[in-house]
């Protein structure tokens, strides 16, 4: 493959989750910048988050993001289950995108309810884990208070 992919360079054995690493930057020919973030919330290759735990954050991140992000394109899970990518409009920087993140998941803890878990608003509404996603929420802010 000729083409360089900025994650498949990066050495996941040297990594220390949870972070947020600006990861892609393009800036288009109108002059747009457009920039890729990993919110990287498991350690890779040591923690996962379940698939029902992983949809679950993805529904309640969508918005929680956007309220506290301008411009989101995109909040999307990472295939190996250890984080999100985060595509945004605009140039916000790791320690604002983390500040959003931190404060999501604390929103995450203290929410009673998934947004669109039925059959019409989603491709897969039985495969979701309130609990789940809380219990890893916690951890991971915990682990963010480390820091
Ligand atoms: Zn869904």
């Amino acid at each position: 493959m000729d083409i360089e992919i900025e994650s498949f360079q990066l050495d996941h054995r040297q990594v220390e989750a949870p972070y947020v690493r600006k990861a892609g930057r393009i800036e288009t020919p109108s002059g747009d910048l457009i920039q890729k973030y990993d919110l990287r919330l498991r350690q890779p290759n040591e923690g996962v988050l379940s698939t029902a735990a992983i949809h679950t954050l993805e529904h309640l991140l969508a918005g929680y993001l956007r309220e506290r992000i301008a411009n989101v394109v995109d909040v999307s899970p990472m295939g190996c289950r250890t984080g999100f990518y985060l595509i945004v409009v605009g140039e916000p920087t790791v320690a604002e995108v983390q500040t959003a993140l931190v404060d999501s998941l604390a929103e995450v803890v203290a929410t009673e309810e998934v947004p669109a878990t039925t059959a019409k608003e989603c491709g897969n509404y039985r495969d979701h884990s309130l609990f789940a996603a809380q219990e890893y929420a916690q951890e991971i802010l915990e682990r963010f208070k480390k820091d």
